[in-house]
């Protein structure tokens, strides 16, 4: 191929930000608090340059606002996970929405507020979400993360259609989850081959066993991010969906 294409072909790309090419899109998750393993995993996010979300339960502690702005520096997304990991459908049915707010979700904002960390996303504790507890939530964020739902089948969200709001189902990743690198891989290939987003929830990140059951060992992670960054698919948080959609936006104009 001619040189002068090859150029002409760079500078498009670079006009455009390659955000055209680019077909398809995964997020990766973490849950609850394992903020020391977090941070040791940056470098291999680094090595992709790849971000995740880390949704973040209990107190918000100076020592927590220190690991969530590093996350935060890092590129990542940080959300929060409520006060006490209480189920959202059950209590705001006994105990009704004003009061969730004010003891599971306020707390957290507020204390975020204080260290100035900007939060727009949300994980429903355990996973359980329903359309009331979008409508309650969506003041306060864009995003909220919950489970497969009942049918227990991945989840695919097509880029374009994607709202600027929106509750989105992930698969849970670890050995409690019954994970299976292969399905994963070609969970993958499908958002590539489709333009769609698939979202994936895990907790802690550390070597081997010692990732625990409902963790997601290093070298999992190693593995899907190469596999996601050969796909060339975006590997983001949640915070950079809409920009996403606005980069795409300008690309087509
Ligand atoms: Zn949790």
């Amino acid at each position: 191929m001619k040189k002068w294409f090859l150029a002409f072909a760079a500078s498009i790309c670079f006009l455009t930000g390659c955000a055209s090419a680019r077909r398809g899109a995964v997020c990766f998750t973490f849950d609850d608090y394992h903020g020391p393993n977090w941070l040791k995993a940056m470098p291999l996010f680094e090595k992709y340059d790849a971000h995740a979300t880390f949704f973040v339960v209990g107190k918000i502690t100076p020592e927590k606002a220190e690991v969530m702005k590093k996350l935060k520096a890092a590129g990542h997304t940080v959300g929060l996970h409520s006060l006490h990991h209480r189920d959202v459908i059950p209590f705001i049915h006994k105990h009704g929405e004003a009061k969730y707010i004010e003891e599971e979700i306020k707390p957290q904002l507020e204390a975020c507020r204080k260290y100035g960390l900007e939060i727009r996303s949300f994980a429903y504790p355990n996973n359980r979400r329903d359309e009331a507890g979008d409508r309650m939530l969506s003041p306060y964020f864009d995003h909220f993360r919950a489970g497969r739902g009942p049918a227990g089948k991945t989840l695919y969200y097509p880029l374009k259609e994607l709202p600027e709001k929106c509750y989105l189902g992930g698969t849970g990743i670890g050995t409690y989850y019954k994970t299976d690198l292969a399905v994963l891989k070609k969970e993958l290939d499908h958002a590539a081959a489709t333009g769609s987003l698939v979202v994936y929830f895990s907790h802690n990140i550390a070597p081997g066993a010692r990732a625990g059951r409902i963790g997601m060992p290093t070298e999992w992670l190693d593995e899907l991010l190469a596999h996601a960054r050969k796909l060339d698919l975006h590997i983001i948080g949640f915070d950079e969906l809409n920009d996403l959609k606005t980069n795409r936006t300008s690309a087509r104009k």
